[in-house]
């Protein structure tokens, strides 16, 4: 079943953007969207920099793989938006919210039905050449999943989900929409499903920031597809509608870190950040590792393609600058929120506390996942199961108990 807002939603969404700015109390905060997670060196490096020259030093990790840079001074944003541009990482200023998709970890390398990297290209290139789109709300989320069935259930409005190297499933909202195409016709579907939300979006009101807000949106949206032209000889007739789940199976959940094998016989290296916070001198020693680097929903950093002989020197180097490899830290389980300096409204700081709790290796709640939270807002808490660790005038609230 999908989740539905109580009610109509009273404005607009208000999710930053690199360009459209939010004032945190740490300086205004501006937050890049990252296609697939794929950033090239050279990327990286111009996020680097700007995160040292215009902000506080670092770059946070988001749940939905883009880049959040904080404590920027007032003005500071033509100057990040003349970088961006230049760095190719911000392609349409109209459309630069919506940008959110999220794609497999390590597709094309390991793993997987299908590369899903031509999507993202592909998709993200088709919404920004079409105006009709940047009204889409900054919330919209696509999903691309390769078949490894990691992103897949991480809540798209619109998700394309690889069954086999011909098949391709089309979600939405978390449901299976029971609409199947080919890898070549993926795209267009996709388009189309987000075309087609936004019709919907429109007929009822206009308000809502995400699919499953809206009275049966799965529903209007498939029925759409179903009986348009547009996609005649793509789309085979719905064959069932069914919650997410059963195309799930055994999701594969968060990528594991450590070092992974690819295909053409080099290895990948996945290393969590704790608590998201990226450093410039951490990026850019990962930008001179590798051409191009993969960012995550989990707060880690994919590093591809080296050498067997690369791999342990590379590990050691960002080990040293904290990064973590070793799949049974304690940093693999925990997420924190802004937290006070940097959110008005937190009554601690989260990231302090949670940094301190796992030096001292009393993580609560047994140390299961978990995330802090500066108040009931819970912002950046991740999906699944996650014991929530919430700062209250009187302490912690942990696990709602
Ligand atoms: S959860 Fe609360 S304290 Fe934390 S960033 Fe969100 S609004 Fe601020």
């Amino acid at each position: 079943m999908t989740a539905r807002a109580p009610a109509a939603r009273l404005r607009a969404d208000a999710c930053p953007g690199a360009l459209q700015t939010h004032a945190a109390a740490d300086g205004a905060l501006a937050r890049v969207r990252v296609p697939g997670g794929l950033l090239t060196g050279g990327q990286l490096q111009a996020l680097a920099a700007a995160a040292r020259d215009l902000g506080d030093g670092a770059l946070e990790l988001t749940s939905r793989g883009n880049v959040q840079l904080r404590g920027l001074a007032d003005g500071a944003e033509a100057e990040l938006g003349d970088r961006l541009a230049t760095a190719a990482l911000l392609p349409s200023p109209t459309h630069e919210r919506v940008r959110n998709v999220l794609a497999s970890a390590l597709t094309g390398r390991a793993g997987g039905h299908v590369d899903v990297r031509p999507w993202v290209r592909a998709l993200d290139a088709a919404i920004c050449a079409d105006p009709t789109l940047a009204v889409l709300p900054g919330r919209y989320l696509a999903t691309l999943d390769d078949g490894r069935r990691d992103v897949a259930g991480l809540g798209g409005d619109v998700g394309l989900l690889a069954l086999s190297p011909a098949e391709v499933a089309l979600t939405l909202a978390g449901v299976d929409s029971g609409l199947r195409t080919t890898p070549e016709g993926a795209v267009a579907l996709a388009l189309a499903a987000t075309r087609a939300f936004l019709d919907e979006r429109a007929a009822q009101g206009g308000t809502a920031w995400r699919l499953a807000e809206l009275d049966d949106g799965v529903a209007a949206v498939t029925m759409t597809l179903s009986s348009s032209g547009r996609h005649r000889g793509q789309v085979p007739s719905p064959r069932r509608v069914e919650p997410l789940p059963s195309l799930l199976g055994e999701a594969s959940g968060p990528l594991l870190v450590g070092t992974s094998g690819q295909r053409d016989g080099r290895v990948a290296l996945v290393g969590v950040v704790p608590l998201g916070r990226l450093t410039a001198e951490q990026a850019e020693l990962l930008a001179r590792l590798a051409d191009e680097v993969q960012l995550t929903p989990w707060r880690s950093v994919v590093v591809p393609d080296l050498t067997e002989d690369a791999v342990d020197d590379a590990a050691v180097a960002l080990h040293r600058t904290g990064m973590v490899f070793d799949a049974d830290s304690l940093w693999t389980r925990v997420t924190a929120c802004a937290g006070r300096p940097g959110c008005a409204k937190s009554l601690a700081d989260v990231r302090a506390d949670a940094a301190r709790a796992v030096a001292d290796g009393a993580l609560p709640a047994g140390g299961a996942r978990q995330h802090w939270a500066g108040c009931e807002r819970r912002c950046g808490r991740p999906r699944g199961e996650v014991v929530d660790v919430v700062a209250t005038e009187t302490g912690y609230l942990i696990g709602g108990a």
